[in-house]
């Protein structure tokens, strides 16, 4: 895949770039390693100021780096001035909490008593440079989730971006250098995804995040394992989204619009499975197909835009083969179900698909098992909640789960039986900086955000005086 700035909204190459060569490569390499050096002995003052400082840039440039977003990977420009906000407010969060996440952990005297220590505590310390294999979908949010706790822990950050985000990998370099971060602590590397084995296995990487598709976190976390190296993987997902007949049915309903098209329907943790009890399954289908026929699809830079293209052309390609499949053994369309009519005459090159609802999905077509990376929701009917989770289950993936009840019982089964790294009652799922996130299964494995997230990069040092 060239290094480029392909517009989704007219497929027009706007910018390409060269990849570093291998002395470029090199170079940032040796920066980050000599970074770590003085950086690691930093204190968590001085790491919470440099990333507020960054957060303050963010925000000043929030309206340019919104359209350079939406230039890049063709989402609404309003929903990209959303994600660089909510990026400042998790640096902002991540400066304030993380010197109390990484504080000494102390076990209680009689427990280490018969260790013979005198005093015994754990002591979280940086692991080193961190190699993050960003997506493209959310090409802020991904790099700030790993970066901002990254940074505070006192580790340095190498990212390799989706090649078809490349500004929007260079404005990142460029924002924490502005902050101040000393040269090396965040660094991007313009290189192509054959080049990730190499800088993997180089020695002065410690450790590496990936987030995107499933052969490519296949391919980082067996070379990791290779080197020993640690690594978090969070790798999609296909989102369950029950609701019982006990639901608001209405609101159930508007959300599941949100919930499967916010990101033009590119989102790991958009539901994309909608798993409605029998009994109000007509008046759920009929809200939803109302309102995800409403969307207005259309040029991503419009303020009124709802949905915009998909970022690539193979990713609408992808979409229309696992569509077609699910039509041609017999799936029914409520709405959508190919690409848009009545476009504008500058986007008939783009990639939109419409928003799409499908009913009648069997466990042969690929749709049932495979990850819907665009604006088409699959719907089920189930007669109750154990047919529910069952199918819900049913699924390669465990990312998020949504679920819709009134009914406590309901909700503990839940809990207790969905196979995801989440459970979002009466709402939709969403990353928040206090709240892990992360799956099970083919979604991946390890946790970003949270303690949990700036742990995950950290060397948990047992402390033992005799
Ligand atoms: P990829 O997984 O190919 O891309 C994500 C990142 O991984 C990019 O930086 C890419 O680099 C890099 N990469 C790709 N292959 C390798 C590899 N073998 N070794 C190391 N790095 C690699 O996703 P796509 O953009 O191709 O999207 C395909 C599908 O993946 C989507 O349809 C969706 O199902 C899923 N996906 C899930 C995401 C999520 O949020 N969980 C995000 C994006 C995709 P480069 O761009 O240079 O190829």
């Amino acid at each position: 895949m060239p290094i480029a700035t392909v517009n989704p909204a007219n497929g027009e190459t706007l910018r390409t770039f060269e990849a570093l060569d291998e002395a470029g490569i090199e170079r940032r390499l040796d920066a980050a390693d000599t970074a770590f050096k003085q950086y690691r002995t930093t204190g968590f003052a001085e790491r919470a100021r440099l990333l507020n400082q960054a957060a303050v840039l963010l925000d000043e440039d929030q309206q340019d780096i919104a359209r350079t977003m939406t230039t890049e990977m063709g989402k609404p420009v309003k929903a990209a001035r959303a994600e660089a906000a909510k990026c400042a407010k998790a640096m902002r969060w991540y400066a304030a909490h993380a010197e109390e996440l990484l504080a000494d952990e102390h076990p209680s005297a009689a427990d280490v008593e018969d260790s013979g220590a005198s005093r015994a505590y754990v002591h979280y310390r940086p692991l080193g440079a961190v190699l993050a294999v960003m997506p493209w979908n959310f090409p802020l949010w991904q790099v700030v989730r790993f970066a901002a706790p990254a940074l505070m822990a006192g580790n340095v950050g190498l990212l390799k971006h989706a090649s078809n985000v490349p500004q929007t990998a260079m404005y990142l370099e460029g924002l924490f250098r502005r902050a101040g971060f000393p040269a090396g602590c965040f660094q991007t590397l313009l290189v192509g995804s054959g080049a990730v084995a190499a800088i993997l296995r180089d020695r002065r990487v410690a450790a590496a995040t990936l987030t995107g598709s499933e052969p490519a976190g296949r391919s980082v976390a067996s070379i990791a394992g290779d080197e020993v190296k640690r690594t978090v993987l969070e790798l999609g997902g296909s989102d369950p989204y029950l609701v019982m007949p006990s639901a608001d049915v209405a609101r159930a309903a508007r959300t599941a619009v949100t919930a499967r098209v916010q990101n033009n329907g590119q989102s790991c943790i958009a539901a994309k499975r909608f798993i409605v009890h029998t009994e109000v399954y007509e008046e759920f289908a009929e809200r939803f197909t109302v309102g995800m026929s409403d969307l207005m699809v259309g040029d991503p830079m419009q303020e009124s835009t709802d949905i915009g293209p998909l970022a690539s052309e193979q990713g609408r390609t992808d979409l229309e083969e696992l569509v077609d499949d699910a039509l041609g053994q017999g799936a029914s369309a409520l709405c959508g179900g190919g690409r848009p009519d009545g476009l504008a005459p500058e986007l008939v090159h783009g990639w939109f698909y419409a928003p799409t609802v499908l009913t009648g999905i069997t466990p042969a077509m690929r749709i049932h098992r495979e990850e819907t990376f665009g604006p088409v929701a699959s719907l089920y009917r189930v007669e109750g909640l154990d047919e529910a989770i069952a199918l819900a289950n049913d699924s390669p993936f465990g990312l998020s789960s949504n679920v819709w009840t009134r009914d406590p019982d309901e909700a503990r089964r839940c809990v207790r039986d969905l196979q995801a790294g989440g459970v979002f009652f009466n709402g939709m799922t969403a990353s928040h900086p206090a709240l892990p996130f992360g799956g099970v299964k083919r979604s991946g494995y390890g946790r970003e955000l949270a303690g949990q997230g700036i742990r995950a990069f950290c060397n948990a040092t047992t402390v033992w005086y005799g």
